[in-house]
């Protein structure tokens, strides 16, 4: 653009870049889950997951479109049985990359509808219906570790100058860093806040969740009053039941009593198996016994029927898979395929 002075254009040059996320894979399970792997400038690898509302869930169809995304690359906190968490944390995403996940998946969608818009630029903030009605932060890493931008990035989403997604119809969800919950109270937007608790007590989740050392359940939980306290929002539990490790009946009176105490809802999700990890999901009847342990005792619970089941669904599954392929594989030799 010569048409700009010489010293503002090498300004630009020198401290903006101009970047979208490339599409490495995309994967589509019978019900129309979506997963992307996207390849960020620094070829670093992210998921995010699109999820339409399900009929056999909602009665009828619905406009609801629910976009997972990632935070950060990798994860510090090696939850151990996840795959996001399996090589350690890369970086922290950027607010742009961030944003960009929403953009990218509505230019994917535009695309579909009509090949010839494939080069569109979704817009934020132009006052249109966007495809993506609902954000759930919990896709690859911790996202209150990368407090500073997603924040950032959650405004420019919300705002009505950007993309208009009502804080409301925002979750962000956490293995638990106390603190941070603490700092997310204080913050006037409303988002909803999700746990990813996985154990009741502390010598579970010290099995499974090495957090739980640093911030052990005590102090979780009081934070998490202190949420609701200043946000007055019902939390949700989300509980991935791992056969042998948290699906013991046992367990469910603990849940049900923290439960009780914070008023929250209990997300059981059946676990989906990590190639590498030796855990496995439990069987049906033991999924419904846990349901029914907690209902009894006057929970609040859904039990999730994975709709990720078809598609590499545990997170940070595909990035995993296709990084030790590309590592594995001479250039060009058709592996991603
Ligand atoms: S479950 Fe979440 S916090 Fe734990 S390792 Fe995976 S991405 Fe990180």
């Amino acid at each position: 653009m010569t048409n700009l002075p010489k010293a503002l254009r090498d300004r630009l040059q020198a401290e903006y870049g101009l970047r979208t996320l490339e599409l490495v894979r995309k994967q589509g399970a019978r019900d129309t889950t979506q997963k992307f792997l996207w390849r960020l400038a620094d070829q670093s690898l992210i998921e995010s997951v699109l999820i339409p509302a399900n009929p056999a869930l909602y009665g009828e169809a619905s406009d609801r479109h629910t976009l997972c995304v990632s935070t950060q690359v990798g994860c510090a906190y090696g939850c151990k049985f996840c795959a996001s968490g399996l090589e350690g944390l890369k970086r922290n995403l950027g607010v742009e990359e961030i944003v960009e996940q929403v953009l990218a998946v509505e230019r994917w969608n535009e695309s579909e509808k009509d090949p010839a818009a494939a080069g569109a630029v979704a817009a934020i903030g132009s006052g249109e219906r966007r495809l993506i009605t609902n954000i759930v932060i919990m896709g690859m890493g911790e996202p209150l570790a990368n407090y500073d931008n997603l924040l950032k990035a959650l405004r420019i989403l919300n705002a009505p100058w950007g993309g208009g997604i009502g804080a409301r119809k925002i979750t962000i969800s956490t293995s638990g860093l106390a603190p941070q919950i603490r700092k997310l109270a204080d913050d006037p937007l409303q988002f909803r806040l999700a746990i990813s608790l996985h154990g009741a007590t502390d010598e579970t989740r010290n099995k499974i969740m090495p957090v739980n050392r640093k911030y052990p359940l005590g102090e979780l939980i009081s934070a998490c009053e202190y949420y609701q306290r200043h946000k007055g929002r019902m939390i949700t539990f989300e509980y991935i039941l791992i056969a042998g490790v948290n699906d013991d009946l046992r367990e469910a009176q603990p849940l049900a009593l923290l439960a009780r105490r914070l008023n929250a809802k209990v997300n059981l999700i059946p676990y989906n198996h990590v190639e590498g990890l030796p855990w496995e999901r439990p069987p049906e009847e033991k999924l419904e016994a846990f349901l029914a342990a907690l209902e009894k005792e006057g929970t609040n619970t859904t039990l999730r029927r994975e709709k990720g089941h078809d598609v590499d669904a545990a997170c940070g599954q595909l990035r995993l898979r296709t990084e030790r392929q590309l590592a594995g594989s001479a250039p060009h030799s058709g592996a991603l395929s």
